[in-house]
């Protein structure tokens, strides 16, 4: 098969301080988290994901996540973004003063009622709510993110028919930009490249981003072929925090610098300082000490040719 990589910029979407916090067991507090966010800011990246207006008992590492979005107001050139699981974490986000609201699902069934409590048919009626009440604003923006993309630790695989029927209903509602997520890292290229291009066929119109799990090492494998099947928004963790308090054996986001390695190497921009944010991996190294940054780039460093250009003989 010949591979065509057609040349763009990319987006990548820093979703650490949540994906990443999520899943540490230490409480980070407000102040440690809005310099993380800030310091992700200085790499250059243009959209961050803060956190999730969750139920504290839920995931009790968001317990602080209004005092965070209270501490990143005055932050300019940047798009912050929350998840939110229902109307509640609408109404918080959008009273916090968070423009951009992430609305997930799964669609599985079995891992939507155990993650949220309910069933993807209920989560699309609160999507339904939520659109109603806040895509009349425009200064707001809504996301869907559709969690078990590429199969499930409970119902197993998971059918391009079946995430097509859900972004059709996602679509119907006004939806704009949605992503499929490797919650538990069951993708693989070729995978990605069905599903992906089966939504970009049929639904041209809908602005789709890939968002990749490393646990079983095929993310950055993922990463190329869903851009070579035309995405240009991916989800990425720095130092390859992440993981899904309700998915077995998930483990780490995508690494950030990872991603922006590959892609710059390859001649695709992404507008990320890489040794700014090698300097945010160390700072998380050294904030977090038990949190394991899976980063194979962060522990090796960068190769001494780097930006060094190219010899002729
Ligand atoms: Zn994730």
């Amino acid at each position: 098969m010949k591979l065509q990589i057609r040349m763009g910029k990319v987006k990548i979407i820093e979703v650490g301080p949540r994906d990443g916090l999520q899943n540490i067991h230490t409480f980070v507090p407000a102040d440690k988290k809005i310099l993380f966010i800030k310091k992700l800011v200085a790499c250059g990246i243009q959209e961050i994901q803060i956190g999730s207006f969750v139920a504290p008992h839920a995931i009790p590492q968001f317990r602080n996540i209004k005092d965070v979005a209270q501490g990143l107001k005055s932050l300019k050139r940047v798009v912050l973004s929350a998840l939110i699981p229902n109307e509640r974490g609408a109404l918080e986000a959008n009273s916090c003063g968070v423009k951009k609201l992430i609305f997930f699902f799964s669609v599985s069934r079995e891992h939507n009622c155990r993650n949220v409590g309910q069933t993807p048919q209920q989560s699309l009626k609160e999507l339904q709510r939520i659109c109603c009440a806040y895509m009349p604003d425009p200064s707001i923006t809504l996301r869907v993110d559709l969690a078990t993309a590429f199969g499930c630790p409970f119902s197993g695989k998971i059918s391009t028919a079946a995430i097509l029927r859900i972004v059709e209903k996602v679509a119907a509602c006004g939806i704009q930009e949605i992503t499929l997520c490797d919650t538990v890292g069951f993708g693989n290229p070729r995978m990605v490249e069905e599903k992906f291009s089966a939504c970009l066929r049929l639904f041209p119109g809908i602005n789709f981003g890939a968002h990749f799990h490393n646990t079983r090492g095929l993310a950055l494998a993922n990463t190329l072929r869903a851009y070579q099947t035309g995405i240009r928004s991916f989800d990425a963790a720095a130092g390859g925090l992440g993981g899904c308090p309700y998915a077995p054996g998930s483990s780490g986001n995508v690494a950030t610098e990872e991603m922006v390695f590959m892609f710059e190497e390859m001649g695709i921009k992404t507008g990320i300082d890489l040794k700014k944010l090698l300097y945010v991996c160390f700072f998380l190294h050294k904030t977090l000490p038990k949190a394991k940054l899976t980063s194979s780039l962060y522990l090796a460093g960068l190769p001494n040719i780097f930006d060094k250009g190219e010899i002729s003989c």
